[in-house]
């Protein structure tokens, strides 16, 4: 019987042949916490009895949603992971370096690998071929010093996108409409797989944005076959291993397959406050934006700030709008300086932020006002999500938001193209 992404990855790890359904207990290629998860995943690890990583198995720690630290407190924990990766041998990510999921595609993910990561967005290096998935504090410290998990192999929905982009519609807009088609619970612990004659050609970037998103689905993971495009870029990292590319079988058998057709799509909104509470972009021009952030694991990376780039080239943002810019890693800033990207950004009036988190999670950098909207290329709008449970987060694509930076309201952004 074919397999999905997910059964291929899953069985190889395990060394059963798994289908969706079985429970297997497989072999984790990286474990890694960030600075919000790691405190507790640190302390979990200790209480547990463990002292050593599993020598299979890679680990890393990020200091990224608190980067630089805003108060003592998240200092103080900085401090506790630094220690732990002093006494364990873990891959420090420091401040500055950048957003986790990011450096993990930039350096530690590579095709048919299993990773385990303490945040949610893990499933970001789902766009690399490899089954990558969120779990709490307690799974991944086990994970790290075992180095495996259990899991229940998961359904998978195959996500066919065919066609090509229409001018002003971007990687973004898919994985919002998908979203708003299926609902917040529409793949609960299913793989979504993507496929159709739309990815070959599509940029790493864009399908980083895509699997990242999963999750606001419900997905386990979201993956994107591993294939010639996927090796250039391991092997454009500087990695000298060879690896294979990683297709589902034809006859793999899919719970449901859902069919995109990019030429009907149109720059798309998430409204406040669920991410599927999705609308093109025609239906809420002219809502007022406050401030626009630019940058996170979804939309920080080099491809994104050229997109914006374009449009801000020349342009000053609307006096009543502030934009922030936070490059999703130090590659990627120093890339942009380069480019002249951020010239551009500073001559526009934008904030630049250091590589990380930003102000995406409310901690600090650009916490809203009572009252305000906020464009973000994130992804996600709970209700104060951005530290202020009183403002308004609006989500969509970097070229959607630069345009709302300059005019100060929701535009569609094929008026500027
Ligand atoms: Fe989470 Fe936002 Fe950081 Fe991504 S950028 S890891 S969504 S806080």
């Amino acid at each position: 019987m074919g397999k999905t992404l997910a059964e291929k990855i899953l069985s190889n790890k395990s060394g059963v042949d798994a289908v969706a359904g079985d429970i297997v207990i497989a072999n984790v290629d990286l474990a890694f916490m960030q600075d919000t998860t790691g405190p507790l995943t640190v302390n979990q690890f200790y209480e547990a009895g463990f002292s050593k990583i599993a020598a299979t198995t890679k680990s890393a720690v990020f200091l990224d949603h608190a980067a630089p630290s805003p108060n003592s407190n998240l200092s103080n924990d900085h401090l506790t992971l630094r220690g732990f990766t002093d006494d364990t041998g873990t891959i420090l990510s420091e401040v500055g370096d950048g957003v986790c999921h990011q450096i993990v595609a930039e350096s530690l993910a590579k095709p048919g690998d299993l990773i385990v990561g303490a945040d949610s967005h893990t499933v970001t290096a789902g766009g690399l071929g490899t089954f990558a998935c969120g779990m709490g504090s307690t799974d991944v410290a086990v994970a790290l010093s075992l180095g495996k998990s259990w899991f229940r192999v998961p359904e998978s929905i195959k996500v066919s996108i065919n066609g090509e982009f229409p001018l002003g519609v971007h990687a973004k807009d898919v994985i919002l409409y998908l979203i708003g088609l299926i609902g917040a619970d529409g793949a609960t612990y299913r793989a979504l797989e993507f496929g159709g004659n739309t990815i070959p050609p599509l940029s790493i970037s864009s399908r980083l944005t895509i699997a990242n998103m999963a999750v606001e689905a419900g997905a386990k993971a979201g993956l994107f076959p591993a294939d010639e495009l996927t090796l250039e870029y391991i092997s454009r990292r500087g990695d000298e291993q060879q690896y294979q590319t990683l297709y589902p079988d034809n006859d793999a058998i899919y719970e449901q397959v859902i069919e995109i057709d990019l030429s009907e799509l149109e720059p798309t909104i998430s409204r406040p406050h669920t991410v599927d509470n999705t609308v093109p972009i025609n239906e809420i021009v002219g809502t007022n934006i406050h401030q626009v952030v630019i940058g996170t694991c979804t939309n920080g990376r080099l491809e994104d700030l050229e997109v914006v780039a374009s449009i801000l080239h020349g342009k000053k943002q609307h006096p009543k709008t502030r934009l922030i810019v936070a490059p999703a890693s130090r590659g990627i800033l120093l890339a942009a300086i380069e480019k002249g990207y951020i010239q551009t950004f500073i001559e526009a009036g934008a904030s630049i932020l250091p590589p990380g988190c930003g102000p995406c999670l409310g901690m600090h950098q650009g916490v809203l006002a009572d009252g305000e909207n906020c464009l973000s290329t994130a992804n996600r709008n709970f209700k104060g999500r951005m530290g202020n449970p009183n403002a308004f987060i609006y989500l969509g694509s970097p070229a959607s938001a630069a345009v709302a930076a300059v005019t100060g309201e929701i535009t569609d952004p094929r008026e500027f193209l």
